[in-house]
């Protein structure tokens, strides 16, 4: 499948892609996930981006986009992606529109996850992430602790809290969201191409997908 997956940070893309990705061998792309890795790598791509970062901004539209021309091109795309914190504006949704149309290859939805911001929020503070950049698995250390408490039970690094995670980012992440991002849903639906699917479950959303998409 060839989806794109919408939604508040803490929404549950990133959980919701990984339980994709095991249906048809799909691949998950977050963005997010790409850029914290290039920030732990110390690359120039990690170097401009990590500020914006850091302060709960989103990354310029042009640095992404470059992200993505590569990423799209790559092997294991040819059977299905999960594209999860990506487009996260109207320029990066136009721009993908364009860059999809140049390769080739065409959508089969863009899947918008919507959760109350209250349990958004409460989700966002609780999480914790293995510092790990191979591995970066969540945790939330109310509803899905780590057996051993600060320990990754995938690959034994210690799970952290984002820096992006603090009371104050979380709050400036969604402020964005609103603004920026809330209205690529539009764009979408615009194109025909959007399913909203209210859950705070993720085999629900899953469950969801899967219907819509004729399975
Ligand atoms: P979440 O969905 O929990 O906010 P992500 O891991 O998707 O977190 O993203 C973390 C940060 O990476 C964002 O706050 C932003 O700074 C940057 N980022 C990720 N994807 C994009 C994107 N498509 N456009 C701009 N910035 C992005
Ligand atoms: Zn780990």
């Amino acid at each position: 499948m060839k989806l794109i997956l919408l939604g508040a940070p803490g929404a549950g893309k990133g959980t919701v892609a990984k339980q994709l990705t095991k249906l048809d061998g799909s691949v998950q792309i977050s963005t997010g996930d790409i850029l914290r890795g290039a920030v732990q790598a110390g690359t120039e791509l990690g170097k401009e981006a990590q500020g914006y970062m850091d302060r709960g901004d989103l990354v310029p539209d042009s640095l992404i986009m470059g992200i993505m021309e590569g990423r799209l091109q790559e092997d294991d795309c040819k059977s299905g992606f999960l594209l999860d914190g990506f487009p996260r504006t109207i320029p990066q949704a136009e721009a993908l529109t364009e860059l999809l149309t140049k390769l080739g290859i065409s959508l089969d939805m863009a899947v918008d996850i919507d959760v109350p911001r209250d349990v958004i929020f409460d989700r966002l503070c609780t999480r914790r992430t293995c510092e790990n950049s191979d591995c970066q698995a969540i945790y939330n250390i109310k509803s899905m602790p780590p057996k051993k408490e600060g320990i990754c039970d995938k690959c034994g690094s210690a799970i952290v809290q984002r820096a992006d995670e603090t009371e104050a980012a979380i709050a400036h992440r969604l402020d964005t969201y609103t603004e920026k991002t809330a209205p690529v849903a539009g764009f979408y639906e615009k194109l025909g191409l959007l399913k909203s699917i209210t859950g705070t479950s993720s085999d629900v959303v899953v469950d969801g997908i899967q219907k819509a998409l004729g399975n």
